[in-house]
């Protein structure tokens, strides 16, 4: 069986469901296919930052947002020998002065429900094995299993938003598997945290370096928690993730106070993250590459739905205007856009991940940014990339 349309979206999440926003109702044949049946857990950490806040506002979602999830007000780092340094959101950026800790399982809902409301076609529990092979330089379509059987789907354009493991963009060669650019992390949701904030946790501690940990509060003691690392910085050390966890838990100075009497609601879950923008090429022919599968998660904060949601509006957009006549080629004009917009900050923020994993640099660096507001907000704005200069998608 052959279907045909003008545009596949594979993965509805931030970065699937933010093309798809671009493209329906607009009297194109748009079809948004996920593996997954929604609702659905993601292994996150559930932080939305201030840019996700404002692509979120923008798409008309603050209404689901405002005064039902945890607000956050800005970012602390902890360290062990360094204290603790504040940056308070908005940090004299162009950004919302918030953020939010909202479960995966429901904001992936929220969006992918817009999209059920549109003309827009949603296949469920529809699983991409396969790109098709080029047709007349093209790339033509997918072949996917859907209720048992599989199918060969058509369409003008592709947008492969299927996460950091994409099976689109591993087809086409189009991932590397660089361990420079991967990042692995662990977390689980915890009931009895105490002392639980309205900031981002995050704590760079010597004891788990070279990994960093967080905890990010869902109100009402229960909190996601979770560590993370690149995958070289990891290797060379031959850091098992499960046990780096059990001593972020039990052994740190500033975590283990507040995990102490904790407890985990369920067993620790790890996925990959892809980092940096140079894990992946972001795209071939006719099929365009966003969010983690074209490697944009944030190689400092390892925040990826921020970039997921901007990518995801910049390849509907572009696709957008090829179907309309007005782009020739949407792969170039996306590629551009990424290039301004992040090739700077993802590449500087990759150096900088390269020295931050070391206890005598994270150290040095919170005790002086603690000791001065306005540094500690500069480095929250760097971390969050809203520096003042940065402006929204
Ligand atoms: C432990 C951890 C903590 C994190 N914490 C944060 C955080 O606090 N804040 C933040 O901003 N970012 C965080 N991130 C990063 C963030 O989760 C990702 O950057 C974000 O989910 C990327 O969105 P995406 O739409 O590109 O991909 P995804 O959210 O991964 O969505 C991909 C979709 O594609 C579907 N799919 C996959 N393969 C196929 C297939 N073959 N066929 C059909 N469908 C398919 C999947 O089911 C999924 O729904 C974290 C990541 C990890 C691993």
């Amino acid at each position: 069986m052959k279907e045909e349309f003008d545009v596949l979206i594979v993965g509805a999440g931030p970065g699937g469901c933010s093309a798809a926003f671009r493209l329906i109702d607009r009297g194109y044949r748009v079809l948004v296919v996920d593996k997954a049946v929604f609702p659905r857990e993601k292994v996150c950490g559930d932080g939305i930052a201030p840019r996700a806040v404002h692509a979120l506002y923008q798409m008309g979602f603050r209404q689901q947002l405002e005064g039902k999830y945890q607000v956050i007000r800005g970012v602390r780092f902890h360290s062990t020998h360094g204290g603790i340094t504040e940056a308070t959101y908005p940090m004299g950026s162009n950004f919302p002065d918030h953020g939010y800790i909202v479960p995966r399982k429901e904001l992936d809902e929220m969006l992918i429900n817009r999209i059920k409301e549109s003309d827009a076609q949603v296949w469920e529990g529809c699983e991409v094995l396969a790109v098709l092979p080029l047709e007349k330089g093209r790339i033509p379509g997918v072949r996917v299993r859907l209720n048992g059987k599989e199918e060969e789907i058509r369409a003008k354009y592709i947008i492969g938003a299927d996460g950091p493991s994409s099976k689109v963009g591993r087809d086409l060669g189009l991932l590397f598997q660089d361990p420079r650019y991967l990042g692995v992390s662990v977390r689980c949701y915890m009931k009895g945290v105490e002392d639980l904030t309205d900031f981002l946790e995050i704590y760079p501690e010597d004891a788990i370096m070279p990994c960093c940990g967080w905890i990010f509060s869902l109100g009402e003691g229960v909190a996601n928690v979770g560590i993370g690392g690149m995958l070289y910085a990891l290797r060379k050390k031959r850091v098992n993730l499960n046990q780096a966890f059990e001593i972020f838990r039990k052994k740190t100075r500033y975590a283990s106070a507040k995990l102490r009497n904790a407890e985990m609601i369920e067993r620790l879950k790890g996925a990959q993250l892809r980092v940096g923008l140079k894990g992946s090429i972001p795209g071939k022919d006719n099929l365009l590459l966003v969010g983690d599968a074209a490697s944009m998660t944030n190689p400092i904060s390892g925040e990826g739905i921020s970039y997921a949601l901007e990518s995801g509006k910049w390849a509907g957009e572009a696709v957008l205007g090829a179907l309309e006549g007005e782009i020739s080629d949407p792969l170039a004009s996306y590629a551009i856009t990424l290039k301004e917009r992040y090739g700077d900050y993802f590449h500087h923020g990759w150096l900088c991940i390269r020295w931050g994993n070391n206890p005598w640099v994270m150290n040095p660096l919170i005790w002086v940014t603690s000791k001065n507001k306005r540094l500690g907000n500069k480095m929250g704005r760097y971390l969050m990339n809203v520096r003042r200069r940065d402006r929204p998608a």
